[in-house]
């Protein structure tokens, strides 16, 4: 027998579907004051973490300090810390009686980027980055995480007579090079530790503090990056009928590529591709050999994906076909696929949210960024990633009704998430997820 079959239930009008009579409800109105009171205390420390992993941040695999901090505090809370994993992730395990193996996610990495917010713990941290010396900064919110990260373990282990079974905090280094969630897959997340029974993750956007978005189903995209070689016959510019010209194949394609979006592709399904880089020349009289052209291919469904790659090397050949040119290099490169939210992972968390969040808590289509915890999700775990908002809610309102000034988004230099309602807001609903995760499996369903 486990505690939860006792009925300690209260039911909240929902606007979900009805669930089955074999289902129930995690008591939320019971243990939402519960978790409210276990963040306001553990706040002050949390902001403390955050500061200082904001003021300092990491790029993709370079993570070794903020690992670090992270380390100390879940063995601080008697989580079994392995440092390593993936080379700069972490795996902090709590066992806490029979039940499920459940995955809380955050990212380590910033970006190779300069801070531009004037905050007073704004970064001002340098590194070599591909070579070139680079700032870092946390502008895509990952310092948010780790501290929604910390604090929803920390109330987990205050409320560890409500749940049973395992906590698998896992740290994921390099998510914006899309590489490290398959990184520590390949250090054996799943084989030296128990693959999980179902995994959680949340991001931050630039949206109102205190509201929640979810998904079922498609949650991301599919990115893969484009890298294209036009090879030509240098020579004179003024001498154009010598010469095959590399530049102007790669200005028709950059032109005739979109026809495979609007023309090709079916209207109604998403799909995304952008050149943002050209690299060719040298002056402005001599033809080049070679240019070389990098963009991204963004999707949410495989066979849309499929028809978008074949329609994009079509069109490079045909480019350089009408240059008379030889064949282009097209390299494709996989990056992160779509993050697909498990429904039943969903359903009975969302039940959880909506009636701690009420109206707050809403649906949203898929985002067009993607997210390499589809690595996780893939390898076999049920998930949910969802979304919290970092502003202030008038802000909000007044730059959507053109009153205010637009708000900045994840990397956007001047991206500046208030802390305490965005990390406590994490940290509940975190835990909510987590619970209703147990509760569920409690009840054997
Ligand atoms: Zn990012
Ligand atoms: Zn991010």
């Amino acid at each position: 027998m486990n505690r939860f079959v006792k009925p300690l239930l209260i039911s909240v009008a929902l606007g979900l579907a009805p669930l089955s009579s074999a289902q129930a409800e995690l008591d939320v109105a019971r243990l939402k004051p519960m978790i409210e009171k276990s963040v306001e205390a553990d706040y002050p420390k949390l902001d403390a973490l955050y500061r200082d992993i904001h003021a300092h941040p990491e790029v993709a695999f370079q993570e070794v300090k903020t690992a670090a901090k992270l380390a100390a505090e879940m063995r601080a809370l008697g989580f079994e810390v392995t440092e390593k994993i993936g080379k700069t992730g972490l795996v902090a395990i709590y066992r806490n009686g029979d039940g499920p193996t459940i995955m809380v996610r955050t990212e380590l990495d910033a970006l190779p980027m300069e801070e531009k917010t004037g905050l007073a713990y704004a970064s001002h941290d340098k590194t070599v980055w591909n070579g070139q010396d680079t700032f870092v900064a946390h502008s895509c919110g990952h310092d948010i995480h780790m501290a929604s990260w910390v604090g929803t373990a920390k109330t987990l282990l205050g409320l560890k007579d409500q749940w049973q079974g395992t906590l698998m905090f896992i740290a994921q280094p390099a998510e914006e090079t899309v590489s490290g969630a398959k990184a520590m897959l390949a250090d054996g997340l799943f084989t030296r530790f128990k693959k999980p029974d179902f995994g959680f993750a949340l991001h931050d956007g630039a949206f109102a503090y205190g509201h929640i978005s979810y998904r079922v189903g498609i949650g991301s995209s599919n990115s893969d990056s484009l890298e294209i070689t036009f090879h030509g016959h240098g020579g004179h510019g003024a001498r154009p009928e010598r010469t095959v010209d590399p530049v102007m194949m790669a200005a028709r394609f950059i032109v005739d590529v979109q026809s495979v979006i609007s023309r090709e592709k079916d209207p109604t399904e998403f799909g995304v591709v952008s050149i943002g880089a050209i690299h060719g020349g040298t002056a402005e009289n001599i033809i080049p050999d070679d240019v070389l052209l990098r963009g991204t291919i963004r999707t949410f469904k495989p066979e849309v994906r499929a028809k978008m790659l074949a329609g994009i090397e079509r069109t490079a050949k045909a480019a350089a076909a009408m240059s008379d040119a030889p064949a282009p290099d097209v390299r494709i490169t996989e990056g992160a696929k779509a993050v697909i939210n498990d429904p039943g992972v969903v359903e009975t968390a969302a039940t959880a949210l909506k009636a701690a969040f009420g109206d707050k808590f809403r649906p949203s289509p898929p985002l067009t960024p993607s997210e390499d915890f589809s690595e996780f999700v893939n390898a076999g775990v049920p998930s949910m990633f969802f979304n919290i908002g970092v502003y202030e809610p008038e802000r909000v309102a007044a730059a959507r009704n053109g009153t205010g000034p637009e708000l900045p988004s994840n990397h956007s230099p001047q991206f500046a998430p208030v802390p305490k309602p965005t990390i406590e807001t994490g940290v509940e609903a975190m835990t909510l997820a987590v619970l209703s995760a147990f509760d569920q499996h409690a009840r054997g369903n």
